[in-house]
């Protein structure tokens, strides 16, 4: 096994991120597997949901991987960095400000407007160049993309003109994650419309979610992206993937308190035994949300169950309110022996990444985008023979 150390200094950190890379490499072929005979791309905005772009784009282009989306310019540039020969998209497109960016790095922009494509056609016209780029269709988000009669309408005018080279066409589900959902059946059959209108060129519907929703959805390329990570992505059936972070964070005090009082800020959690307390060095400020407080935090009263931890095989309750900094644990029922070894388990083996973001209100993905900088990064990954 090789550890690459990232991050705060192991013997200091208040946390520590493990990223298993081939859990994570597994995860994309197994997805890649579901979409054939379609072409499985990999979504890596926000960094690699977070995980870290640098170290995730060249195992996904070791597993095989020719073609990734982004969100920002920027992000896009550094995956070029990475992969000189792959397919860059930018699914929030091209404006007066980024497309010299966008022809420098080569990258394919997701145009979701007839600005946008205007804009991309004036810029090259200009240039006397030919810069690819996708489109978006909106089948029903309303967020980004041209309506379906705009891209039908587009496309008579393109074949007459050569306004853009489009490459792909694509659109985005909004129910994925409910196969019931009737609105799945909704996009699938506005976006055939359009993906039989650009029949020359490649389509796309599936994120993660639509991967699960089975071959219908499949078209050209999949997008997946949370599942690659390990998160779940349809609501209702198990999640298929592998786990890929462990989130653990550094027991720096024990203390004993007598039932009958209160725990951290606004004492909003009292004792309802004599409770030895566990505090450890990661708070809201890591990306562990407050939400998911033990008690006393409005939005938590949604969500019944609460945050928690583990200790070996402990499960530990999160007492009172969770801190910028530091966050508490009732380890009343947990040997010291177990305390011995310093940390508690976050999210990990027990504590899967979904259910620890179902407990603060919250989805797998913002949890995941949302950690913070202060933890040590370890990424594992086999040593290949
Ligand atoms: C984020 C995103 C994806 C990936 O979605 P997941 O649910 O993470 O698989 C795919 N397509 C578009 C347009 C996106 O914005």
């Amino acid at each position: 096994m090789r550890v690459t150390s990232i991050g705060a200094d192991p013997r200091l950190a208040g946390g520590r991120l493990a990223v298993d890379l081939d859990a994570l490499a597994a995860n994309w072929r197994d997805l890649a597997a579901r979409s054939k005979p379609a072409r499985c791309s990999a979504v890596v905005k926000a960094n690699a949901y977070g995980l870290g772009v640098e170290h995730v784009v060249p195992v996904l282009l070791t597993a095989g991987c020719e073609s990734f989306f982004v969100a920002l310019p920027e992000e896009g540039v550094a995956v070029r960095r990475i992969a000189p020969k792959a397919d860059v998209f930018i699914l929030n497109g091209v404006h007066e400000h980024s497309a010299a960016t966008m022809v420098e790095a080569g990258l394919i922009p997701v145009l979701s407007s007839l600005d946008q494509i205007e804009l991309w056609s004036r810029y090259g016209r200009e240039r006397g160049i030919h810069p690819p780029c996708a489109i978006g269709i909106d089948t029903g988000m309303n967020r980004l993309g041209l309506t379906a009669e705009e891209a039908l309408t587009l496309r008579k005018r393109n074949m007459e003109e050569h306004l853009v080279s489009p490459v792909l066409v694509m659109s985005h589900l909004a129910c994925g994650d409910r196969a019931d959902h009737p609105m799945n059946a909704t996009q699938r059959e506005s976006f055939q419309r359009i993906a039989a209108a650009f029949d020359d060129i490649d389509s796309s519907l599936a994120n993660s979610a639509g991967v699960m929703l089975g071959d219908s959805f499949l078209f050209d390329v999949t997008r997946p992206g949370i599942a690659i990570y390990g998160g779940c992505a349809s609501q209702d059936r198990p999640n298929p993937m592998r786990p890929v972070i462990t989130l653990e964070a550094r027991i720096v005090q024990l203390r004993h308190a007598a039932k009958g009082e209160t725990v951290s800020y606004g004492a909003t959690q009292t004792l309802t035994r004599d409770t030895d307390i566990a505090v450890v060095s990661v708070g809201y400020a890591d990306g562990y949300p407050r939400a998911g407080s033990g008690a006393g935090v409005p939005l938590r009263e949604a969500v019944v169950s609460g945050q928690y931890g583990f200790i070996g095989d402990i499960r530990v309750p999160l007492l009172g309110r969770i801190t910028m900094d530091l966050t508490l644990f009732d380890v009343t029922d947990v040997l010291a022996d177990a305390l011995e070894q310093g940390w508690i388990e976050l999210i990990g083996p027990n504590i899967p990444l979904d259910d620890a973001a179902e407990a603060a209100g919250t989805i797998g993905y913002e949890l995941l985008t949302g950690l913070g900088p202060r933890y040590e990064r370890r990424y594992l990954k086999a040593v290949e023979s």
